[in-house]
């Protein structure tokens, strides 16, 4: 579950990691009240209005911008607020923008080459350790950094039993070429940046810019940070995060119904029970020519009530052109699945308006198969893997 700017800021403070200030606001008039108070509490003055959405870039796209006064707070929070902020990260349309956050200045006025760095937490899949990645060149440009200049980034791996040792935010620090009052100030960043991400159970933090301001502190200018879903039960303050304006809408239902569905670019939706032969079946359809519209896996009880439910879904997506079922009665008998598709097939009548290859394995293959042909209604029955995916391909060539 990704988090927005300003909460991934909340969870670093909490851990003692340094941020820059801010105040997050969903309309220009509390932006203005926003900028008022870190003013009273700072005293700088100037403030950066930032566009609170799930996607890097901001800055590229112009969601990142400087106000010199209250005036400019107010004006550019007016523009910000309710665009369709457009970066290298979003889609082409671009992510709408509910909420900005003001920051208060943290860079030296006039310096053209301020130091930003890189730094992010992850898991190595490869060692199976979570690594600190990070680099000197930081700022706006980091993809082009690992692309053209890899050697500039460093790795340093923690020992999940050990965490990070002192040496080696020591060498962080050093490799960062701090040294001073920056470089006690790295260690401590960074040694609470891994805390966090260990602490909240996260997948991946990544802060890019971290900032040495004119007095050598350290700190978080963004955050960018993913928390592992399947921990969320341990962290119920993160769990009411959630921003679902900044998820797929068709997603959101499907978690609610207790469907697990995600949602592709094909034109073939798939209705599957197991996450395994979910995953087989989309190999299939792409094998036999097709693509996939979505992963669909509707779980052990594909009753007529889920199965609705997971049409309806399905049919969401107008790309969808064949919906191919495909079950394995292991604990769920085939013939209860088949009324359920044909009993959903008759409530929902002609909502249902592309071709359905149904094949169901396993436990009263034969019966299910009996109902659906005897059920008089427009359902392709087979009994083959590859027969369905080849019936699949005939009604899309037909279309
Ligand atoms: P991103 O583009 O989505 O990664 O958004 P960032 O939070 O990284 O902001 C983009 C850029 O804005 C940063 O790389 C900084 O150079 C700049 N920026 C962020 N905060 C400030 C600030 O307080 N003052 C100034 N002058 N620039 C800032
Ligand atoms: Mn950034």
């Amino acid at each position: 579950m990704n988090l927005h700017e300003y909460q991934g800021k909340e969870i670093l403070n909490s851990f003692g990691v340094r941020i820059q200030r801010g105040i997050v606001a969903n309309t220009p008039a509390e932006a203005v009240a926003a900028a008022k108070k870190l003013t009273e509490d700072t005293g700088t003055g100037w403030h950066v209005i930032k566009a609170q959405v799930h996607a890097g870039g901001r800055g590229k796209g112009g969601g990142v911008k400087l106000a010199k006064n209250l005036q400019e707070v107010e004006s550019i929070s007016n523009d910000i607020l309710g665009m369709m902020l457009i970066t290298p990260q979003t889609s082409a349309e671009g992510k709408l923008v509910n909420q900005v956050l003001i920051c208060e200045d943290v860079y030296y006025p006039g310096d053209s080459e301020p130091d930003e760095y890189y730094m992010s937490v992850l898991l190595n899949r490869a060692t199976g350790k979570n690594m600190i990645m990070y680099s000197t060149e930081g700022g706006m440009d980091i993809e082009t950094v690992a692309e053209e200049t890899p050697h500039l980034i460093f790795t340093e791996e923690i020992d999940a039993l050990l965490g990070i040792m002192p040496f080696q935010a020591r060498k962080v620090a050093f490799n960062l070429g701090l040294s001073g009052v920056a470089f006690k100030e790295m260690t401590k960043f960074v040694t609470n940046l891994y805390k966090a991400y260990i602490g909240s159970d996260s997948a991946m933090f990544e802060i890019n810019p971290v900032l040495k301001t004119s007095d050598s502190k350290i700190m978080a200018v963004d955050a960018k940070v993913s928390l592992d879903e399947n921990a969320l039960y341990r962290h119920k303050d993160y769990a009411e995060m959630r921003d679902l304006r900044e998820e797929n809408p068709i997603e959101v239902e499907a978690k609610a119904a207790g469907l697990n569905y995600v949602d592709l670019d094909g034109n073939v939706g798939c209705m599957v029970n197991g996450a395994g032969l979910a995953m087989g079946t989309m190999d299939l359809i792409k094998e036999s020519g097709g693509e996939p519209a979505n992963f669909l896996d509707v779980g052990g009880t594909a009753d007529a009530e889920r199965v609705e439910k997971a049409f309806g879904i399905i049919l969401k997506d107008s790309n969808v052109k064949a919906i191919l079922v495909n079950i394995f009665g292991g604990i769920v008998r085939c013939d209860r699945v088949a009324q359920g598709v044909v009993d959903a097939y008759k409530s929902m009548g002609d909502k249902i308006t592309v071709p359905i290859i149904c094949r169901l394995q396993g436990t009263n293959a034969k019966e299910a198969k009996q109902l659906i042909d005897n059920s008089g209604m427009e359902i392709i029955s087979a009994t083959e893997f590859q027969e369905a995916a080849d019936k699949v391909q005939e009604v899309l060539e037909a279309s």
